[in-house]
C-alpha cells in the first residue's frame, strides 16, 4: 500500500544552519531537480528570499526516493524559515508533518531559535532526527555540539547524522534516517475527506490554489470539496504535488501533502487552518486548525498616490493569503489619506510585506513608524486599546497607559555577559535568572518591553556580541510604564503620521534626536520649514530646515542633453516613496526616524 511508503517531514534551524542548503542537496541526491534547473537555495522562490538569502516562506515538495531496503518512498519536504518573525510559517508547517530534522550548525552549536523549534516540534509530536551541519568548516566542533543537544535539548544525539550540506557530506544518511525514524502517515482512505489548508497563493490563472496535508479520506478533480469555516462549496479542477513545479495527480489520499485547485475566486472564503472536506458526505468535526496570531507591532500602510486605495486592498488581500499572520483594517491620516493599519509579527515581517506588496502588486507605498499595542485606562473608568500613537487620548484623560512586555531569552558565551546585560538594562529590561548552560554558554533571561525590542535591540545585541548571542521572546504581559505621546509639527501643522509614544525619561532626548534626523531627511523647500516636537502644546524641541539657495534648481537647466535626462530621472526616482503634507514633501524615510534614534 503507498501510505505505508510516505514520509511528510519539515526541516527546521535556527537562522544560517543551513536548512534551505540542505533541502538542495535532497533535490539533487533525489534527482528532483534536473542538474541544469539547479540553483542554490532552489526552493527560495520569491526574488525577495534570494537576494536577502533568507526564507520568509515555508515551501512544500514532493520527491521519490529509492532507499537502501529496495523500496521507493514518496518524501513530501517543507523547508521552514528561521527568523522569529516567521515561525508562524514554522508552526504550520509542522502541523503537515511526522517528522522533523533539526540542524544545528557544527560551529555555532544549539540556539535561541533552535530550541524555540524543537519545542514546536514536540508540540506537534514529531520524531525529530538531529543532523549536525558544516562538519567541514575549520571551527566545526561536533562532538561537543553533540554533547550540547543532548544537554540542552535533551535529544539523544547518539545517531545525530554528521553532515556538510555544502560539501553533500551525510545526505544519504539523513534520507534512510528518514525511512527508518519518521513514521509512515496513517489515516483511513474510505471515510470523507478531510485535509487541513496550510497555507495558500492567489494566481491569476487557476485562483487559489490550497496546499493541503490531507488526514482523511482522498480527493481528486471533479469532487465537490467543502470549505468547513464558511460552508462555500466548490468542485476541483486539480489536485497534485509540488516538485517543485506543480505536477497534476489523480489523487490525493491520507496522508499526502499536495495541493488543490477549485476556480476559487473569492478570497475572503479560504483561510490557512481550515479543514476542506467532501460537500456529499461532510466529515463530523473539522481539524483543530491553528491557533490565531497576535500582531506584535502595527503601523500605517499608505498608497503615495490617494488614487490607489482600492489597488492596496485588493493587495492585502491577495497578499493574507499567502501571509496569515498579516492583518489589517482601514483606517485614515489627516497627513497621509486613507490607508490601511496593518499589523505584523516584527519589523522583518513588516519590512517583507512592504516590498511584496510594491514588487508583487505594483505599488508605491508608505509606511508609518511601527508601533505596539497599548492599554490605556482612562480616568473616566474605560479602557481603550490604542494601536495607532495619533489615536492615544489627552495626557488629562489618562489614568495609566500599559505596554507589552515580552520574555526575552538570550544564550551567549559568558564574556559577553556584560554587554548583554548592560544593553538590556539600558532597554529598561528587568533582569530574572542568568544559568549556565555549559562551561561557556549562558542563557540570560529578562522582562522588556516589546517595543525597544522590535526597534533596534536585535541588531545592537549581535553588534555587542559579535555575532555570538541568540534571542528567542514571546509576550508575557502588559504593565503600567511612564510613557507619553510625542507629536512631531512641519511647518506649524502636526503631522498625525509622525507621532509616537515614548517613555517619559527618554522623551526629551528623543524630540531632540527625530528633530534632528528630519532636518537631514526632509528636502529643502523655498521657504524655511520649522520642525517641533511636542507633548501637548508644550514643545519640547525645534529644528528649522533651511530654504534652499538658488543655484541649486539652476542644475536642472544645465545644456547638455545627457546629464540634463539624468538629473530628470533622478529627481523621478526621488518622488516615490514620497507623500506631499499640506506644503512639505514627506519621503519615506521621515517615518522610519522614530526607529533610527534611541
Ligand atoms: P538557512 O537559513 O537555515 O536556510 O541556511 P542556508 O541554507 O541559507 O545557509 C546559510 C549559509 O550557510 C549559506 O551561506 C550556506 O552556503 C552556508 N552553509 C550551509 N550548509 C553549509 C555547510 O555544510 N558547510 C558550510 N561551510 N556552509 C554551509
Ligand atoms: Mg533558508
Amino acid at each position: 500500500e503507498r501510505q505505508k511508503h510516505i514520509r511528510n517531514f519539515s526541516i527546521v534551524a535556527h537562522i544560517d544552519h543551513g536548512k534551505s542548503t540542505l533541502a538542495d542537496r535532497i533535490l539533487e541526491l533525489t534527482d528532483t531537480v534536473s542538474k541544469r534547473e539547479m540553483q542554490d537555495q532552489l526552493l527560495d522562490t520569491m526574488d525577495l528570499e534570494r537576494e536577502r538569502g533568507i526564507t520568509i516562506k515555508l515551501n512544500a515538495v514532493a520527491l521519490n526516493y529509492h532507499a537502501k531496503d529496495g523500496e521507493t518512498y514518496i518524501f513530501h519536504l517543507i523547508d521552514t524559515p528561521g527568523h522569529v518573525d516567521f515561525s508562524y510559517e514554522v508552526s504550520r508547517s509542522l502541523a503537515a508533518c511526522e517528522g522533523a530534522i533539526l540542524v544545528v550548525d557544527a560551529a555555532q552549536g544549539v540556539e535561541a531559535q533552535t530550541l524555540a523549534n524543537v519545542y514546536l516540534a514536540l508540540d506537534n509530536d514529531l520524531a525529530i532526527i538531529p543532523v549536525i551541519n558544516k562538519i567541514d568548516l575549520p571551527s566545526a566542533e561536533p562532538e561537543k555540539v553533540r554533547q550540547q543537544i543532548e544537554d540542552e535539548i535533551g535529544l539523544d544525539a547518539s545517531d545525530a547524522v554528521l553532515a556538510s550540506a555544502k560539501a553533500g557530506i551525510g545526505i544519504e544518511e539523513i534520507l534512510e534516517q528518514i525511512v527508518k525514524n519518521v513514521p509512515a502517515p496513517d489515516g483511513k482512505l474510505d471515510v470523507p475527506l478531510k485535509a487541513l489548508i496550510f497555507d495558500s497563493i492567489y494566481d491569476d490563472y487557476r485562483g487559489v490554489v490550497l496546499s493541503v496535508r490531507v488526514f482523511e479520506g482522498t480527493v481528486k478533480a471533479g469532487d465537490r470539496i467543502k470549505l468547513m469555516n464558511g460552508g462555500t462549496e466548490y468542485e476541483v479542477t486539480q489536485v497534485g504535488f509540488n516538485s517543485p513545479k506543480p505536477i497534476a495527480r489523480d489523487i490525493l489520499m491520507a496522508g499526502d501533502v499536495g495541493y488543490i485547485t477549485a476556480s476559487i475566486k473569492d478570497i475572503q472564503d479560504t483561510q490557512v487552518g481550515d479543514t476542506v472536506t467532501s460537500a456529499a458526505q461532510p466529515t463530523a468535526k473539522a481539524l483543530e486548525g491553528y491557533r490565531k496570531m497576535n500582531p506584535m507591532v502595527y503601523s500605517g500602510l499608505y498608497p503615495t498616490d490617494n488614487a490607489k486605495f482600492n489597488d492596496l486592498r485588493e493587495a492585502l488581500e491577495k497578499l493574507q493569503l499567502n501571509d496569515a499572520a498579516l492583518t489589517f483594517e482601514p483606517e485614515s491620516s489627516q497627513a497621509l489619506g486613507f490607508g490601511f493599519r496593518c499589523g505584523f509579527l516584527g519589523l522583518l515581517h513588516m519590512d517583507v510585506v512592504q516590498e511584496r506588496l510594491e514588487r508583487e502588486f505594483n505599488l508605491d507605498l508608505i509606511t508609518t513608524a511601527p508601533s505596539v499595542t497599548y492599554h490605556v485606562e482612562l480616568t473616566d473608568g474605560t479602557k481603550k486599546v490604542v494601536e495607532n500613537p495619533a489615536e492615544m487620548p489627552d495626557a488629562s484623560e489618562i489614568k495609566a497607559i500599559n505596554e507589552p512586555f515580552v520574555k526575552a531569552q538570550i544564550m551567549v558565551p559568558n564574556e559577553y555577559v556584560g554587554p548583554v546585560m548592560e544593553l538590556c538594562q539600558r532597554k529598561r529590561g528587568i533582569f530574572e535568572t542568568m544559568d549556565y548552560l555549559d562551561d561557556i554558554r549562558v542563557n540570560v533571561i529578562y522582562h522588556i518591553p516589546l517595543s525597544e525590542i522590535i526597534f533596534d535591540f536585535f541588531d545592537k545585541l549581535k553588534s555587542s556580541t559579535r555575532g555570538y548571542a541568540s534571542l528567542d521572546y514571546e509576550l508575557e504581559d502588559y504593565r503600567p510604564s511612564k510613557l507619553v505621546k510625542i507629536d512631531i509639527l512641519l511647518n506649524s501643522d502636526k503631522v498625525d503620521a509622525l507621532s509616537f509614544i515614548a517613555h517619559t525619561d527618554f522623551a526629551a532626548q528623543r524630540g531632540r534626536d527625530i528633530t534632528a534626523k528630519l532636518k537631514t531627511i526632509i528636502p529643502r523647500q523655498n521657504f524655511e520649514i520649522p520642525i517641533q516636537a511636542a507633548i501637548g502644546s508644550k514643545i519640547i524641541a525645534r529644528t528649522n530646515i533651511k530654504a534652499y539657495r538658488k543655484d541649486v534648481t539652476s542644475k536642472i537647466h544645465t545644456g547638455d542633453p545627457d546629464r540634463r535626462a539624468k538629473l530628470l530621472d533622478k529627481q523621478k526616482r526621488g518622488k516615490k516613496r514620497m507623500k506631499s503634507v499640506g506644503v512639505v514633501d514627506i519621503p519615506q524615510e521621515a517615518f522610519m526616524s522614530v526607529l533610527q534614534t534611541g
